[in-house]
C-alpha cells in the first residue's frame, strides 16, 4: 500500500510564477508531479497547499484519487474558488502520475487509451494590421497548425480608439487607448472580411474577444462574424454574463468556446447540458484537475461538446502534459490550445510534450511522463524578475471605466 509520505511546492520559471507540486510517496523514489502555477498569486496557491491540502493528505493511500480529491475538495469548507482548485489541482495531477507510475502505463492509458494519433493544436497569430496578421496566419498553417486564432495586437488586441478619435472627459484619466464596444463590432468583422478574401474559405479560424464586451455587443459580435465561419469565437462574454449565451444561441450559429476564467462546475455545467456552448475552454489545474476535467468529458460527450482546455503564455509544461492525456483519450476532444516554452525551460522538464508541426506528441513512459530537474528548474529562477511586478491587464473604456478581462 502506497502512502503519501511529504508533498513540497517547485517555484521555478525566470520570475518564479510556476509552481510545481510533487507527492512523495513513502515507496523509494515513488512521487508524481501536478501544476498548481497561478500567474497572480503563486504565494496564496502554495500557502493552501502547505498549510491545509498537505497536512489533510500526507499518510493517506496514494491511490485513492477520487476518495482524496473529494476529501480535499470541501477541507477548506467554502469551494470552487480559484486558489484553492489550482491547490487541489495540483495535488490531483501528481496523484495521477504515481497512479500510471505505479500501473506502468501512461495516464491516457489509464483513461481508457488514445482515441487519436497525436493532439492537434490550435496557435496564435497577431499582427498589428491585417495584412501582417494574414502573413503570421500562413506561416502557422504551413507549419502544420491545422486551426489558427486570429488578434490584431497583443493581448485584447482590437477595439481600441486612438488618443485623437476617444471622446474623453476634460480630466480623463490618462490619455492611452480607450477600448470602445462598437469600434471592435466593426473592427473584427472587418479583419475576417479581409482575411477570408487573403486566406479563402478553408483556413480553421478562431478569435478570442478577452470577455472585453458588454453582453448585447458579445450577441451582435456573434451575429456579424456568422458570414466567416469561424472555427469558434472563443471567451465573447464574461463569467458573469453567461446567460447571455441563451440569445447568441437563438440568434446565430457562430460556434461558441467559453471557460478560460471557469472555476466552478456552476459556470460549466449548465452553458454544457443546455447546450449552449461547443468548446469548455477551462484551464485543467483551475478547475481541481484531470479528476473533475474527466467529468466534464463526460458531460461533454453527452452533451455534444467538445474540449479545447486552455494553455496560454503563462501556463507551464506539466499542465500542458496534463492536458494532452486528456485530449489523447477523449473522443469528445475539440483542439488543443498551443503552448511552447523556452529551449532552457523545457531542459528543467525532461518528458515534456513535443509540439511537432501543430501537433503534441506524448512518448510512451508511465505516468504523466514529464519529470521536473530541481536544480535546473532552480537555476530558471531570477530574483531580480521575480521583484517586478507582473503584468495585469488594465484596459479602460474613453471615460476611464476599467474593462473587465
Ligand atoms: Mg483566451
Amino acid at each position: 500500500m502506497t502512502k503519501v509520505r511529504e508533498v513540497k511546492c517547485i517555484r521555478t520559471r525566470r520570475n518564479g510564477i510556476w509552481t510545481i507540486v510533487k507527492v512523495i510517496t513513502d515507496q523509494p523514489g515513488l512521487y508524481g508531479i501536478g501544476s498548481a502555477s497561478d500567474y497572480h498569486n503563486p504565494e496564496a496557491v502554495i500557502k493552501v497547499i502547505d498549510n491545509v491540502l498537505a497536512p489533510a493528505l500526507i499518510g493517506r493511500e496514494a491511490a485513492q484519487i477520487e476518495n482524496i480529491w473529494q476529501t480535499l475538495y470541501s477541507t477548506c469548507y467554502w469551494r470552487n474558488g480559484a486558489i484553492t482548485n489550482t491547490a487541489l489541482g495540483g495535488i490531483d495531477v501528481a496523484l495521477w502520475d504515481i497512479k500510471g507510475k505505479e500501473a506502468g502505463l501512461p495516464v491516457y492509458q489509464l483513461f481508457g487509451g488514445a482515441c487519436r494519433a497525436a493532439v492537434p493544436c490550435y496557435a496564435h497569430a497577431s499582427g498589428s494590421d491585417t495584412q501582417a496578421l494574414a502573413d503570421d496566419i500562413r506561416r502557422y498553417l504551413d507549419e502544420g497548425f491545422p486551426v489558427v486564432r486570429c488578434q490584431r495586437g497583443g493581448y485584447g488586441g482590437g477595439g481600441f480608439l486612438s488618443t485623437g478619435k476617444a471622446t474623453r472627459p476634460a480630466n480623463a484619466w490618462g490619455d492611452g487607448l480607450a477600448f470602445d464596444d462598437e469600434e471592435y463590432l466593426r473592427q473584427i468583422p472587418e479583419m475576417f472580411e479581409h482575411l477570408r478574401g487573403e486566406l479563402g474559405p478553408e483556413p480553421k479560424l478562431t478569435h478570442d474577444v478577452h470577455e472585453h464586451l458588454r453582453p448585447q455587443s458579445a450577441v451582435t459580435l456573434s451575429k456579424r462574424l456568422e458570414p466567416y465561419d469561424l472555427f469558434f469565437l472563443e471567451d465573447v462574454l464574461p463569467p458573469e454574463q453567461i446567460a447571455w449565451f441563451r440569445e447568441i444561441r437563438q440568434q446565430c450559429a457562430t460556434p461558441q468556446a467559453m471557460g478560460e476564467l471557469f472555476v466552478s462546475p456552476h459556470e460549466w455545467v449548465p452553458l454544457i447540458t443546455e447546450r449552449l456552448i461547443d468548446y469548455i475552454r477551462v484551464r485543467v489545474s483551475k478547475t481541481g484537475g484531470l479528476t473533475p476535467c474527466r467529468k466534464i468529458v463526460g458531460l461533454c460527450e453527452t452533451f455534444g461538446a467538445h474540449t479545447a482546455w486552455q494553455e496560454g503564455g503563462d501556463n507551464d509544461p506539466v499542465n500542458q502534459m496534463a492536458a494532452a492525456h486528456l485530449d489523447l483519450s477523449s473522443w469528445c476532444f475539440g483542439i488543443q490550445e498551443e503552448n511552447h516554452f523556452a529551449p532552457e525551460e523545457y531542459d528543467a522538464f525532461p518528458g515534456h510534450a513535443r509540439l511537432e508541426g501543430g501537433h503534441l506528441y506524448v512518448d510512451e513512459r508511465p505516468g504523466l511522463g514529464i519529470d521536473i530537474d530541481e536544480e535546473k528548474a532552480a537555476a530558471l529562477l531570477d530574483p531580480d524578475s521575480a521583484a517586478t511586478p507582473r503584468f495585469t491587464a488594465e484596459d479602460r473604456r474613453a471615460d476611464g471605466t476599467v474593462v473587465r478581462p
